[in-house]
C-alpha cells in the first residue's frame, strides 16, 4: 500500500474569495466569461484587477464656470427635449441652470429611456465630459445621471480599470464592490512594527483602498495601499522559496571533497586558462560539494561564457570522491554535444563519459545501464532518458541540469532522486535574469555567475535596417554565404495564433528558398523533436547553411561557422531576447554581423533597446535596462521562461521591497521554521491567498 498524505486544505475564511466570479450579482454567464478573460475566473482574480486611472468628478460648478475639456458634475434643469432633425444628428436634451444653459447629446437615443432618466421639468444632476460646439457648452452621452439627492453618490473619484470589449464598466463596478465586501478581515501576517513603520494599513483596508484611489497618487505602485499589497505578494513567494531550500537542507547531504587529482589533469589539457569568473564559480561549487548539506546552485552565464567546463570540473569533483555524475540536457543534439566537449577532457583525466539519449536503444542502452549501475561508468551526459525508470546509478553524487527553464523543478527533483543518498544539484542557465528577477524564481538556490568572458571573442556588427532594405539584406546573406558564412534567419513570434507565426516563417523560407535553394532550413515549435534536431544538425554540419527559426533555436546550440544573424521584425523582441539570439553568433574566428530589421516607426523604447544592444555584449547589463524598459512581467515572456508572474508586485519598481521580502522570509523561518505560532498561522493564509498551496505542504503540520 503507498502512503496518502493529505493535501492541506485552504482555510474556510478565504473560501468566499477563491469562489467563482458567477456568484456575484449582476454576473450571468455571458458576463462571467468576460469577467475571466479581463482577471481570472475567480473572486480573488477580480480583486487583484486594479484600477488603472481616476475620474474625478468632485468639479462641481455652475454650467457658465464649466471649461470645456474637463470632466464637471452639473445640477441643472431640465428644459425640453429636441428630436434630431435628421438621422444622423444627435438627440439633444436642453438644461439650464442659473448661470446658462448646455445641451446634453445623445447618439442613437433610446428615447423612452431620455424621457424616463431626465423628464422635463426635473431637477437632475449629470457628470461627464464638457465640451464647446458652435460656440455653446454640451456633453455628449453624460457619464452619469441622477436626481439631485444622488448627488454625492455621482460627484466622487471613480475608479477606472483595465476593460475588454463587451464588459460595462457598470457590471465590473457592481461586482466589484460585491466582491470587496466578500474580504475578510484576516490576522495581521506582517510584522507590526514594520507595517507602522511604512505606514501601511491593514490588508482588507489596503485591498479597499486600492479600488477606490483618492488622487492620481493612489494609483503609485509606491503609495502605502499598492506598496502593502506588494510586499504581501513578495513575501509569498520569498516565504515559499525558503520553505523549499528549507526542506531541501533537511535532507540529508554528503560531502564531497575531491583530491584536485582529476580536475588538474583536465585543466592541463584544455587548450585555453580558466577565466577568474569560472574559477570563481568552480571554487563556490566546491565549496558546496564539501559541505555536507545539500548544494543547490544556479549558475548563470551569458551564451558562449564557458559554463560547460565549470560543470565538468564539478563532476569531476565527485568522480573524485568515489561518486558518479549525470548531465542532463534539453535536446539531443545539445547533450552529443555536451559530450564532444566534456568527453575529451574527462578522458585526458582517465574518466569515460558515457551518451544516452531516446536515440539509444537495444544492446547498446542494456550495456550502458550495466555499467551505470556497477559504477563502471562515472560520468554520463543525456537527455530525459535519463530520466527514464530503468536507470539505475551505482551512487549518483552530482546531477548537472542545463538551461533549467525547458525543465520543471519536477524534473530536476526526479532526477535528483536518482541518488541512493543526496544528490547535490547544479543548474546552468544561459537567460540572463536580472538580480532581482533571479530573486523570485531562483531564490531557493545559490548562484554563481560567470561574468567575464573567454578571451578573444569578437564583439558582433550589430546593426538596424528598416524592413524595407530586406532586398539589400538577402544580397548581403548571398555574399556571406559565398564567403562560407552560415546564416540565422529569425521570424519573431507574433500573433496570438502559432499559425499565423508560422505562416510567415514559412512564406520566408520559401522566398529564401527561390533564391538560394535546398540550402534553406527552417526549424519552428511544431516541428518533432526527431525533426528539429535533424535541420539544426544540417545546420551544425552539413546540408543546411540558411536556418531559418521562429524564436526556438536551440538556445545552447555551437555553430561556430554561423557569423550572420537576420532578425526580423526585431521591434517586437525584448532586449534579452534580442541579446540571447545574437548571442549564437560570434563564435568563430570570423567577423560577425547581426542585422536587425524592423518596422518604421521606430518608437521610443525601441530605439533605445537597438541602442543598447549596439553599445552592450553584456547579458547582465542588458538584462537590467531590459527590466528598465519594460517592467518585469514581460522580460522574458513569464511563461515560457518559468518565472512566477505576479498580481500586484512589479519587479521593475518594487525591488527594494523584494530584497526586503527575501530578509524577511528568512528571519521567519529562523524563528518559526514550521509556521506555528500566531503569525506563523497567518503567514499560512498568506501563502495560501497568494496560492502557494505547494510550499504549505511543505511543512510537518502542513
Ligand atoms: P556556454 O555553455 O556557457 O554557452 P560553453 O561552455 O559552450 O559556453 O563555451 C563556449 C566556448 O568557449 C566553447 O568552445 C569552450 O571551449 C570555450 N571556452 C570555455 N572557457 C574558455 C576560456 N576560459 N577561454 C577560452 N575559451 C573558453
Ligand atoms: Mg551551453
Amino acid at each position: 500500500m503507498g502512503t496518502y498524505r493529505t493535501r492541506p486544505v485552504r482555510p474556510q475564511i478565504l473560501y468566499p474569495l477563491f469562489a467563482d466570479v458567477a456568484q456575484l450579482p449582476g454576473i450571468g454567464p455571458k458576463s462571467a466569461r468576460l469577467v475571466e478573460k479581463l482577471a481570472g475566473p475567480r473572486i480573488i482574480d477580480l480583486l487583484w484587477h486594479l484600477p488603472s486611472g481616476i475620474v474625478d468628478r468632485r468639479f462641481a460648478p455652475t454650467i457658465a464656470a464649466a471649461p470645456a475639456g474637463r470632466v464637471a458634475t452639473l445640477t441643472v434643469r431640465v428644459d425640453g427635449h429636441v428630436a434630431p432633425p435628421s438621422r444622423r444628428a444627435p438627440y439633444r436634451v436642453r438644461c439650464s441652470d442659473s448661470s446658462g444653459s448646455i445641451d446634453l447629446v445623445f447618439f442613437h437615443a433610446n428615447v423612452d429611456w431620455l424621457n424616463q432618466m431626465l423628464p422635463v421639468g426635473a431637477t437632475r444632476v449629470v457628470s461627464g465630459r464638457v465640451e464647446q460646439f458652435q460656440g455653446a457648452p454640451q456633453m455628449a452621452h453624460p457619464d452619469r445621471i441622477g436626481s439631485e439627492s444622488e448627488f454625492a453618490e455621482i460627484a466622487t473619484v471613480e475608479p477606472v480599470y483595465p476593460m475588454t470589449g463587451g464588459l460595462a464598466p457598470k457590471t465590473l463596478g457592481k461586482a466589484l464592490a460585491a466582491a470587496l465586501e466578500r474580504v475578510p478581515r484576516m490576522p495581521e501576517w506582517q510584522d507590526r512594527a514594520w507595517l507602522e513603520r511604512q505606514g501601511w494599513p491593514a490588508w482588507h483596508e489596503a485591498l479597499a483602498t486600492a479600488h477606490h484611489p483618492a488622487d492620481e497618487a493612489a494609483l503609485s505602485p509606491l503609495c502605502p495601499t499598492r506598496g502593502r499589497l506588494a510586499y504581501d505578494e513578495l513575501l509569498a513567494n520569498q516565504l515559499a522559496l525558503a520553505l523549499v531550500r528549507a526542506s531541501m537542507r533537511r535532507l540529508p547531504g554528503r560531502s564531497f571533497r575531491g583530491d584536485g587529482s582529476l580536475t588538474a589533469r583536465a585543466e592541463a589539457a584544455l587548450p585555453f586558462d580558466l577565466t577568474g569568473s569560472q574559477r570563481q564559480a568552480i571554487a563556490e561549487i566546491a565549496g558546496d560539494m564539501d559541505s555536507d548539506t545539500r548544494m543547490l546552485r544556479l549558475l548563470q552565464g551569458d551564451v558562449g561564457s564557458g559554463k560547460t567546463v565549470v560543470a565538468l570540473m564539478a563532476m569531476l569533483t565527485v568522480v573524485e570522491s568515489g561518486s558518479q555524475a549525470a548531465f542532463l540536457a534539453p535536446t539531443e543534439i545539445l547533450a552529443r554535444q555536451h559530450l564532444d566537449t566534456i568527453a575529451p577532457l574527462a578522458e585526458a583525466a582517465g574518466v569515460r563519459v558515457g551518451v544516452l539519449t531516446g536515440r539509444d536503444k537495444g544492446k547498446a542502452r542494456a550495456a550502458l545501464l550495466d555499467d551505470l549501475g556497477s559504477g563502471a561508468l562515472s560520468i554520463i551526459v543525456g537527455t530525459h532518458a535519463l530520466i527514464q525508470e530503468d536507470v539505475a546509478f551505482h551512487d549518483l553524487g552530482l546531477a548537472v541540469i542545463d538551461e533549467q527553464h525547458r525543465f520543471g523543478v519536477h524534473q530536476r527533483l526526479e532526477l535528483s532522486r536518482k541518488g541512493s543518498g543526496a544528490v547535490d544539484v547544479l543548474v546552468m542557465t544561459a537567460t540572463p535574469i536580472p538580480r532581482t528577477l533571479s530573486l523570485t524564481a531562483y531564490g531557493d538556490m545559490e548562484v554563481s555567475r560567470l561574468l567575464d568572458k573567454p578571451p578573444g571573442r569578437k564583439p558582433v556588427d550589430t546593426r538596424a535596417l528598416p524592413a524595407d532594405r530586406i532586398e539589400d539584406v538577402v544580397s548581403a546573406v548571398a555574399r556571406k554565404l559565398g564567403l562560407g558564412a552560415k546564416v540565422y534567419w529569425v521570424c519573431p513570434l507574433v500573433e496570438e495564433s502559432e499559425h499565423v507565426d508560422l505562416a510567415a516563417a514559412t512564406e520566408r523560407y520559401e522566398a529564401l528558398k527561390r533564391r538560394f535553394g535546398d540550402r534553406v532550413g527552417l526549424v519552428h515549435g511544431r516541428l518533432k523533436a526527431a525533426e528539429k534536431d535533424a535541420v539544426m544538425a544540417a545546420f551544425a554540419g552539413q546540408g543546411v547553411d540558411i536556418l531559418v527559426a521562429t524564436t526556438v533555436i536551440e538556445v545552447g546550440v555551437d555553430v561556430p561557422a554561423a557569423t550572420v544573424m537576420v532578425v526580423e521584425h526585431a521591434e517586437r523582441f525584448g532586449l534579452a531576447q534580442l541579446h540571447q539570439l545574437r548571442g549564437r553568433i560570434g563564435r568563430g574566428e570570423a567577423e560577425s554581423t547581426c542585422l536587425l530589421l524592423y518596422s518604421p516607426p521606430l518608437g521610443e523604447t525601441a530605439r533605445a533597446r537597438i541602442k543598447t544592444l549596439r553599445e552592450s555584449d553584456d547579458g547582465f547589463r542588458i538584462a537590467e535596462e531590459d527590466l528598465r524598459l519594460r517592467g518585469a512581467g514581460e522580460v522574458l515572456g513569464t511563461r515560457q521562461s518559468g518565472l512566477p508572474s505576479f498580481r500586484v508586485a512589479d519587479l521593475a519598481v518594487h525591488g527594494e521591497l523584494l530584497a526586503a521580502a527575501r530578509d524577511d522570509a528568512r528571519l521567519i523561518l529562523e524563528r518559526d521554521p514550521e509556521l506555528s505560532g500566531e503569525r506563523g498561522e497567518a503567514l499560512r493564509a498568506l501563502l495560501y491567498l497568494f496560492e502557494r498551496d505547494a510550499a504549505v505542504r511543505l511543512l510537518r503540520s502542513g
